[in-house]
């Protein structure tokens, strides 16, 4: 089954959820390796997209609803994140922009789209111990379950899965990029604020879609 609108409305919705229910510990990883604000910039974006909801038109496609969330993101988040996010959604919605409902290969390749965003913007590469390191293994995951015929929520599993994986896999990781660089060696033993969001944000698109075909 495709996912529509209304997953894409459900998708803000269980990422301010679980962006406002982790927002401690992302302030804690943060402070561990930044500056302690990563948990509070991620809340604060996601209730202003969860406060714009209202406005979406009954017509809306998916796209329209994550550009929404790109420009509020930019408006709203600030520090490294809210630039990067931002792309990512924008990219991502361009990406798929005429679907009105989105398949397997369609998420694989907003996925692809949010992320090339982020690389772009940030210029971070694979192993610098960013958020570039929970979204590639999931962009690829999302690619080899989309070619195996499957359907978009379970490209969404596979994709948060493997985020999840990427984010824990920063632990051990020295810094490049990003206000942890500046940390050198010593940012090794924790993990990136930025990978761990976005597998939140990614599991959150899965659980979006799985309830949408719970409602089918
Ligand atoms: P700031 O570092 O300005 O305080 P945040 O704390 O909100 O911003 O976000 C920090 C996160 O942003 C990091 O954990 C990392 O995942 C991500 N990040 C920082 N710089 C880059 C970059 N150049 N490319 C990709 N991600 C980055
Ligand atoms: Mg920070």
């Amino acid at each position: 089954m495709g996912l529509g609108r209304e997953w894409a409305i459900d998708w803000v919705r269980r990422s301010a959820a679980t962006l406002a229910e982790h927002r401690v510990e992302l302030i804690h990883l943060d402070r561990d390796i930044g500056d302690g604000d990563h948990g509070e910039n991620m809340d604060r974006g996601f209730q202003a997209a969860l406060g714009k909801l209202d406005g979406v038109a009954d017509d809306a496609s998916p796209a329209d609803v994550l550009k929404l969330v790109a420009t509020t993101l930019i408006s709203t988040v600030g520090g490294a994140a809210g630039p990067l996010y931002g792309t990512a959604y924008l990219k991502g919605s361009m990406a798929v922009k005429d679907a009105s409902s989105l398949d397997g290969g369609a998420v694989a390749s907003f996925l692809g789209a949010a992320c090339d965003g982020v690389v772009a913007r940030g210029k971070a590469e694979a192993g610098d111990k960013t958020m570039i390191d929970a979204w590639l293994p999931a962009v690829e995951a999302a690619r080899e379950a989309a070619s195996s015929g499957a359907d978009a929520s379970a490209v969404l599993t596979a994709a948060a899965d493997a985020a999840e994986r990427g984010a824990v896999a920063t632990e051990p990781l020295v810094a490049r990029k990003g206000r942890a660089s500046y940390l050198g060696e010593r940012s090794a033993g924790h993990r990136d604020p930025g990978a761990q969001s976005s597998a939140y944000l990614l599991r959150a698109a899965a659980e979006a879609a799985a309830g949408a075909g719970e409602a089918a």
